[in-house]
């Protein structure tokens, strides 16, 4: 049984969509000079689209990868958008039958968009098509089998993005959601939202929340940290489950190593759920590590907490640096 409480609401959960973010589709960027970051994929989807134009041709298939939250389902609907073709969303998990795939293909006008979310669904059907595009989004590309992924003529891979480009989106957002927003406030939220736009959204909303009833009339850096601090979400972005996670591995495991199984039932949260959602950023904070013997909490994990690292923690990061100790 997992804790519902805690991760039903993870308010910092970059693959969970509420309500609120789903129902609001106009905040989302349409064009791709709205699109914020990314520079290096603004770029060159820019240069497949007008080549996709002047050869009056659909595009070629892309896929794009990343993390949950950053914007791969956006610039699918601005790809369409800027083609000027029709945009067909589904995802994999949804296509269960050969048949439903079948009606969505056959119901295709000529260089639509096809937007395939992540799911297993590996299954051979032949028909006869009009020309479009597949965009494909998956968080782990090496989950797809190398022909199926050489299938795609453009593959995007998608970064955390930068506290800078986080501070723009949010103030963008801010305008049109009609919250009064500085830019130090901006920043504080940025800084603590994992580098995700979707979770910079979720944040600038619950802290909007507790504008409304209070007697402050601006999210200012000051009023943005005491309202994070209200939320449980530190100084780094980090909540309850990844500290629970953390005081685990140092608690019951001295530090790690300890292996996927053993955290998966000992903190109640499926495997995947940690793989995908809680572990990528902590190991991109340096949080922890992981090694052939299982995840364990690296020195600047132990001082997250609060705790002076034991040898073991350093002597461990030592040995990952050191391939031909292991
Ligand atoms: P993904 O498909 O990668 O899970 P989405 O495209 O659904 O992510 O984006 C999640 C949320 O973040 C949406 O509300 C979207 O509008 C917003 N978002 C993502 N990237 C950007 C961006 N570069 N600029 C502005 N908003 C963004």
């Amino acid at each position: 049984m997992k804790d519902e409480d805690q991760t039903d609401n993870r308010l910092i959960d970059s693959e969970i969509i509420q309500k609120d973010e789903s129902s609001d589709l106009s905040l989302r960027p349409q064009k791709l000079s709205e699109f914020i970051g990314q520079p290096q994929v603004q770029k060159n989807l820019s240069t497949f689209i007008s080549a996709a134009g002047h050869r009056e041709e659909a595009m070629d298939h892309s896929l794009l990868f990343g993390p949950p939250g950053l914007g791969k389902t956006t610039l699918a609907q601005i790809i369409s958008h800027e083609l000027g073709v029709g945009f067909r969303s589904t995802s994999g998990p949804i296509i269960n039958k050969a048949g439903d795939l079948a009606a969505l293909l056959t119901n295709l006008q000529p260089k639509d968009v096809l937007f395939i979310g992540e799911g297993p669904s590996a299954r051979t059907i032949k028909i006869d098509l009009p020309p479009f595009t597949l965009v494909g989004a998956t968080t782990r590309s090496g989950l797809l089998t190398t022909p199926l992924r050489d299938r795609f003529g453009i593959q995007i891979r998608m970064e955390f993005y930068n506290s800078t480009d986080l501070v723009k989106i949010l103030l963008k957002l801010a305008t049109k959601l009609k919250v009064n927003l500085n830019k130090d406030g901006a920043y504080e939220i940025a800084k603590r939202s994992r580098g995700t736009p979707r979770v910079a959204g979720r944040l600038l909303r619950r802290v909007r929340d507790i504008l409304y009833v209070s007697e402050d009339d601006i999210i200012d850096y000051k009023f943005a940290d005491k309202a994070l601090a209200q939320l449980d979400v530190d100084k780094s972005g980090l909540d309850a489950i990844d500290r629970k996670y953390l005081n685990v591995i140092i608690e019951k495991y001295q530090g790690g190593p300890v292996g996927l199984d053993t955290l998966s039932a000992v903190l109640s949260e499926q495997k995947d759920m940690i793989e995908e959602v809680i572990e990528p950023y902590l190991l991109q904070r340096g949080l922890i590590q992981r090694s052939s013997r299982g995840r364990f909490i690296s020195a600047s994990g132990w001082r997250h907490l609060g705790f002076e690292p034991p040898s073991k923690a350093e002597e461990q990061a030592d040995m990952m640096n050191t391939p031909n100790k292991i």
